[in-house]
Order: C-alpha cells, then structure tokens, then sequence
C-alpha cells in the first residue's frame, strides 16, 4: 500500500502498545459516502417506528466502537428516542482475533415495554449481538431490532443477522469511525484495513 506521505491516512501512523508501527490502510469507505448511508439509515428507522407511540423507541449502543456512528445516526433520527449503553469487549489490547464477547457494563435503563434498538459499528459472527439481544429480551421489551454500521462479507452462517445494515466490507480486521485497534483510530473518519509494520513490503 503506497499513499503519498501527506494522505490524510499518513497523519494517523501511529506506535502501538507493542512497538509496531500502524496507520489506517486500504481506505474502504469515505467519509461522504459514511454521512449519506446514515441519513439513509436514520430515514428508515424513523419509517419503521412511526406511529408507534412518542416516548417509546429506545436506543441501546454497545461500545466502545459504536459511539462515532451512535453520535451521527440518532442526530439524523427524526422523532423522539431515549438513549442506553452497554460495553462489550471482544479485542482486548492489541488483539486482531476476537476472544468472545465479554460484558463490562450493563445497560441501566429500564425497557419494559419499549421499542429496543440495539446499534453496533460492526457485525462480524453475530456473537456479540446475539448475546447482547438475549440479554435484552428477557427484560419484556415490546419489539427488539438491531443496526450495524458494517457487516463483515464472512463465508460462515452467522449467529444472528441485523435489521438495518450500512455497508458491506471484506472480511478482514477494519479501523475507523469509532472502530478501534489497541485504542487507536477510533477518530479516524472513514473506514480503512489496518496496515501493520510487519505486513509492508
Ligand atoms: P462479532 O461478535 O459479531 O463476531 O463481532 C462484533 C464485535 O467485534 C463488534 O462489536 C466489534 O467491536 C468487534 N469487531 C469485529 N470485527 C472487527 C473489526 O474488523 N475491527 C474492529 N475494530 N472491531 C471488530
Ligand atoms: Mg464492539
């Protein structure tokens, strides 16, 4: 991957926690083309929930990596929502492969009888939001649906699908827009593969 040293892309080489360097690579996604499919996506959602009471539609993040997309998308939704979070963490430090969905915070609000909809950055096996919408329905909610900013192009079956998809990408470790590695780029504004050191020719 050869960009020229003043690509936006270049501002964000960073050291990891391991010495190594890295920075957002292949850029899969733009910013513009983010923005656009939110609108779209916010459209949509206020297109499902209409008519289903004002006060009822409540919107549960999971982070860390959910917070960029949380923030453009429920400022594009068009009707009332209440917000919760919870944290699951599934790449601890520099970790590229998953370790299984690990929960670090619980939501705290009450959705007895409310319209859930869970919001992630990205589907990949399904386990994360499979385990997070169990968790949610067992606690009465009225209606359970969930969105993704990304589902990863997998050849495996997954373990639940999402009702609301922005893009599709390839299936390999992404960076930006609230998705993170070891920390890093979360602020990074587009979509990109995280290019390594140790992967440059
Ligand atoms: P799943 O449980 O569906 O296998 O994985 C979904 C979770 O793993 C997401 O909430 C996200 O935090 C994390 N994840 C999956 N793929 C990627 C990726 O390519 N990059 C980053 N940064 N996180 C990922
Ligand atoms: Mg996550």
């Amino acid at each position: 991957m050869v960009d020229s040293p003043s690509s936006i892309e270049q501002a964000f080489q960073a050291i990891d926690s391991q010495g190594r360097r890295v920075r957002p690579g292949c850029v899969l996604i733009d910013p513009d083309r983010i923005d656009r499919r939110i609108n779209d996506l916010a459209a949509q959602i206020a297109e499902t929930y209409t008519g289903q009471g004002q006060d009822e539609l409540v919107i549960v993040a999971i982070m860390t990596g959910a917070m960029v997309f949380l923030a453009d998308l429920v400022r594009a939704i068009r009707r009332p929502i209440r917000m919760g979070i919870m944290i699951v963490t599934n790449y601890p430090g520099v970790a590229t492969k998953a370790v299984g969905p690990q929960l670090d915070y619980d939501l705290r609000i009450d959705i007895t009888d409310k319209h859930v909809l869970v919001i992630d950055d990205i589907l990949d096996t399904g386990g994360t939001l499979a385990k997070v919408t169990e968790r949610i329905r067992s606690r009465s909610p009225r209606s359970v649906r969930t969105c993704v900013l990304l589902e990863k192009d997998i050849p495996d079956p997954r373990a639940i699908e999402a009702d609301f998809v922005g893009f599709r990408v390839p299936n390999e470790f992404v960076i930006g827009y609230g998705l993170d590695y070891d920390g890093l780029f979360r602020n990074y504004p587009g979509i990109a593969v995280l290019e390594s050191a140790e992967h440059e020719g």
